[in-house]
């Protein structure tokens, strides 16, 4: 594996240091990015994302630990080293776009190039190369003012490329962007990541572009809470594969390698809901779950199926067990509806605000399931964990630990008996929500 191309280690930045203002922003940051990286700093507003990038670019000197680019303390440059080091090894993008209005738009991308002592004819050349790229040649001659945001920002881009950087730097580049010009811009960053193997790192709140990068670091109020590799891209860091594993359905992929997705659905459901039955009953009553899972019958047809003799093709439970087995599973089946729309929406890079209706729908199916009407902070804190938890920001632990943590310790104190239930069911529904075509291929 290469050396990495960014390390931070125990950074800390701390705002107005020594008065009485003081403000630490960061608390020990330890992380490492691989040349070639797509990677998001992804978390709330004022969780400390825009400090580590612009200690990155080398205009926010570390208070604490150590931050090395390519080997080497920026900070321990002299000035001339530092304008080299920010014109070449760092391009950076802004959510402002910070174009110059009064310059045309090749002279907005060729303007880093005349501090470099680039002939001017050579300098337009090659802004217009670049301005081909992105498909903004054609508006070369205009004033930026002119141009709409997603023209803008493909400009930036353009601009941002001008030098041939190492890394690129994008602060939070689709935020003031409509949806085609954000797939537009995205689609140009991974473009260059790819092509260009050029690292991209990306300041971003919006779930969807996660999809994009290979690894995300979750930062919250100055701490980097946890670094996720996304399963769908071949990763550059080295990545511990347990942590790739994001539900039991991994898990039974594993143990059940023939299995295939439809199957190990069926086996998870069935685990959960065996009670005393025998080898050859369990057979059958993985065969009415399939068509369950399937969606092929009924909870009433199902229910039917469990309380028909054996001999008659059934499995001879009482209509009592029947009862709380069709329940659960037609729950269980329902619930997922959420799930599987919430991540379809996710994939395809479509995630806008309806989206917090299927998050406040699941957080509702999870409060019922408490055993006192839940007080605000832990309504909150159980949707934050519940969006974390579909998105595939956190995992199983982290969403059941935080059920049964004090609420000072931030978490929604629940009885070690309550968090397991609701975990339980909660990964239930996640499981079944999957999509299975992405799932199970182990
Ligand atoms: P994010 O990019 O995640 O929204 P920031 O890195 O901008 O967060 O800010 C992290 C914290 O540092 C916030 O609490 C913010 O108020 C504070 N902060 C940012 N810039 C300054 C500054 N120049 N002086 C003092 N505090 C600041």
């Amino acid at each position: 594996m290469p050396e990495p191309i960014i390390q931070l280690k125990d950074l800390e930045i701390t705002y107005n240091l020594g008065k009485s203002n003081e403000y630490k922003a960061t608390l020990g940051v330890s992380l490492e990015i691989f040349p070639g990286e797509f990677v998001a700093f992804f978390g709330p507003s004022g969780c400390g994302k825009s400090t580590i990038m612009y200690s990155i670019l080398g205009v926010l000197p570390p208070s604490g630990g150590q931050l090395l680019v390519k080997g080497e303390n920026p900070y321990s440059f002299s000035p001339e080293e530092m304008v080299s080091f920010q014109t070449k090894t760092i391009g950076i993008i802004y959510q402002a776009f910070f174009l110059i209005n009064s310059l045309s738009v090749i002279d907005n991308v060729a303007l880093p190039q005349i501090f470099e002592g680039i002939q001017p004819a050579k300098r337009r050349k090659w802004a217009l190369e670049l301005l081909k790229r992105f498909d903004m040649d054609k508006q070369g001659e205009k004033f930026a003012d002119n141009l709409s945001g997603g023209q803008s920002q493909r400009v930036a881009v353009s601009r941002s490329m001008v030098n041939n950087p190492d890394i690129l730097l994008a602060d939070e580049p689709t935020g003031n962007l409509d949806s085609t010009s954000t797939k537009q811009v995205m689609d140009s960053l991974e473009e260059i990541n790819i092509k260009d193997k050029k690292t991209v790192i990306i300041i971003t709140h919006n779930a969807a572009q996660l999809a994009y990068c290979h690894r995300v670091f979750y930062f919250k109020d100055g701490k980097l809470l946890r670094t996720v590799p996304n399963p769908e891209k071949k990763q550059i860091a080295k990545i511990d594969k347990q942590k790739i594993l994001v539900t039991e359905l991994d898990k039974l992929s594993k143990i059940f390698p023939y299995s295939t997705p439809v199957e190990l659905k069926v086996k998870s459901l069935v685990n959960y809901i065996t009670q005393d039955l025998n080898f050859d009953q369990l057979l059958r009553l993985e065969s009415f779950t399939k068509l369950m899972v399937e969606r092929k019958i009924e909870k009433t047809d199902f229910k039917k199926m469990l309380m028909a003799r054996f001999h008659e093709g059934g499995i001879g439970v009482s209509e009592d067990v029947a009862n709380t087995m069709a329940e659960k599973v037609s729950i269980i089946l329902h619930e997922s509806e959420d799930v599987r729309r919430f991540r379809r929406r996710f994939m395809d890079n479509n995630f806008f605000a309806r989206e917090n209706k299927i998050i406040d729908r699941m957080t509702e199916y999870l409060e019922e399931m408490f055993q006192a009407k839940p007080i605000p902070i832990q309504k909150k804190r159980l949707k934050e964990l519940v969006y974390d938890r579909i998105a595939g920001l956190n995992d199983v632990e982290i969403f059941e630990n935080t059920l049964r943590a004090s609420l000072e310790e931030g978490g929604l104190n629940l009885t070690r008996k309550q968090a397991r239930v609701v975990t339980l069911h909660f990964e239930k529904i996640l499981i079944q929500g999957i999509d299975s075509e992405s799932q199970g291929k182990h």
